[in-house]
């Protein structure tokens, strides 16, 4: 089945709605709010609603009371997303009632799920629009129709995507930052790794054409952007249906004038190929750090979860990328407490942590995903367990992390700096300061009276704490 491309910029039904919603919001400043959950993909994504609302005429507000259209971009990969997801609406309930004009929207993988749409539909009354992924190009006509319909039934806009193969070109994007921007390549995901829900929620795997996203990172380099993160769930299988590696995208864009650097992720071991371990140190753009996730250390757990690797397997790649490039750091992600895992199995993924001298490391207690093969299976882990494992395996990841980082002291590392730290920037203690970060995807601080912001810079570390740096510019 091939993609099914929706280009905005010639969609008549979308163009239509937003130029009925700029004509609505002439002369009047309305605003919109997005609450963003889950990874950089749904991030991402809310960049493109952004700009979608932005072209009909809203303006952002710092503060959701603030806000005429508020949009819930939701993930349904963590923790409690869902409860959190169902909280926040009973918090908006309140603003919908000071403010009955209010469209207040649910988007994004968790709508994907038809019992929660359902759930939402039967629950919420007040919730004027639920749209699945890959549904932006909806967006605007939602919008509209719960401007402009009386009957409180009929504003609801439901939208399912059951198509799962449509790729959407040429949105309007209102990036958060410029001088390092995200570009997805491809959406979807076939691995069904047996933890995960993304695979029903997000569809099957397609890939942007080369030329669009060439294009795309060309008219980012003209705007400004010096670093490129290609997004997918798995950049590794990019290309197959359009005969096209993922290293060969990654060369292209390696010769974009302007760019100067390029990251990407999530990757998948069993992808990785050798051409693309090459590329390591073939393309100067390419920065020395892969986000590899290796999940467990036990091939019994990785077997169960569907992984199709095992530990020799990911070991010898890491040994490949580092033959080719020394410089590489390599983080990870790891879920401890898996159903069935053993004390011996949780000691395999310690000793890997241990073996594979990761710089960083997300880390997580299984949480079973409704619809998920492992929820399903038999010998789930005791909470209490999972725990112990879990803070068990976090103290050895930071000993390892704080070792790595505490290496940098003494040395100068060149940095692209993003300018003075954002409120949001947890890592940041002073916020006075300027931060850039390493080839590597390490966070430097550092003292500045001018914005440095865009500027390749050279660091002298003088300090770690943890996975981020300081220094002074030399
Ligand atoms: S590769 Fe596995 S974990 Fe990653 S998105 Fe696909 S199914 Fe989920």
């Amino acid at each position: 089945m091939g993609s099914n491309i929706i280009n905005l910029s010639d969609n008549a039904e979308f163009n239509k709605a937003v130029g009925e919603l700029r004509q609505i919001n002439t002369g009047i400043i309305r605003h919109y709010y997005i609450y963003t959950f889950g990874c950089q993909m749904n991030v991402h994504d809310s960049e493109i609603l952004s700009g979608i609302l932005s072209e009909c005429g809203f303006h952002p507000s710092p503060k959701a009371e603030n806000a005429d259209v508020i949009l819930i971009n939701t993930c349904c990969i963590r923790d409690h997303a869902e409860q959190k997801t169902l909280g926040l609406l009973g918090t908006l309930k309140e603003l919908k009632a000071q403010n009955p004009s209010l469209v207040i929207g649910i988007i994004g993988c968790m709508t994907q799920q038809l019992d929660f749409a359902k759930k939402i539909k039967a629950k919420f009354p007040y919730v004027d629009i639920i749209l699945g992924t890959n549904c932006a190009d909806k967006l605007p006509a939602a919008v509209l129709n719960a401007y402009t319909v009386e009957d409180s039934k009929k504003r609801r806009t439901l939208y399912h995507d059951d198509n799962d193969s449509s790729i959407i070109e040429n949105a309007p994007v209102k990036r958060s930052r410029s001088v390092t921007s995200w570009l997805n390549i491809m959406y979807g995901c076939n691995n069904f790794c047996t933890y995960c829900i993304v695979p029903y929620v997000r569809g099957r795997e397609r890939s942007r054409s080369p030329e669009a996203i060439l294009r795309e990172v060309k008219e980012l380099a003209e705007n400004g952007t010096k670093e490129i993160t290609l997004l997918g769930q798995n950049v590794n299988s990019y290309g197959k249906e359009l005969d096209y590696s993922f290293a060969r995208l990654i060369r292209e864009i390696n010769k974009v004038d302007g760019i100067e650097r390029i990251r990407f992720m999530t990757s998948h071991p069993k992808d990785i190929s050798d051409e693309l371990i090459s590329a390591f140190g073939e393309c100067e753009k390419l920065c020395e750090h892969l986000h590899l996730p290796l999940q467990s250390g036990s091939d019994k757990i990785l077997k169960d979860m569907n992984r199709k690797y095992d530990f020799a397997k990911y070991s010898e790649i890491t040994k490949k990328l580092r033959q080719t490039q020394p410089a590489i750091e390599i983080s990870t992600d790891i879920i401890v407490g898996f159903p069935g895992e053993t004390d011996d199995d949780f000691k395999r993924t310690l000793d890997a942590v241990e073996e594979m001298r990761f710089s960083f490391a997300f880390m997580f207690a299984y949480s079973p995903r409704n619809g998920t093969k492992a929820a399903a299976m038999e010998n789930q882990i005791p909470n209490a367990l999972k725990k112990e494992r879990l803070n068990t395996l976090i103290a050895k990841q930071n000993e390892i992390s704080a070792q790595i980082s505490s290496e940098y002291i003494g040395k100068t590392v060149e940095i692209l700096s993003e300018g003075r730290v954002s409120d949001e920037d947890e890592d940041a203690v002073d916020k006075t300061k300027q931060m850039g970060r390493t080839r590597t995807n390490k966070k430097v601080y550092f003292v500045g009276d001018d914005d440095t912001s865009g500027k390749i810079l050279h660091a002298k570390i003088n300090n770690s704490v943890s996975v981020t740096l300081g220094g002074e510019i030399v």
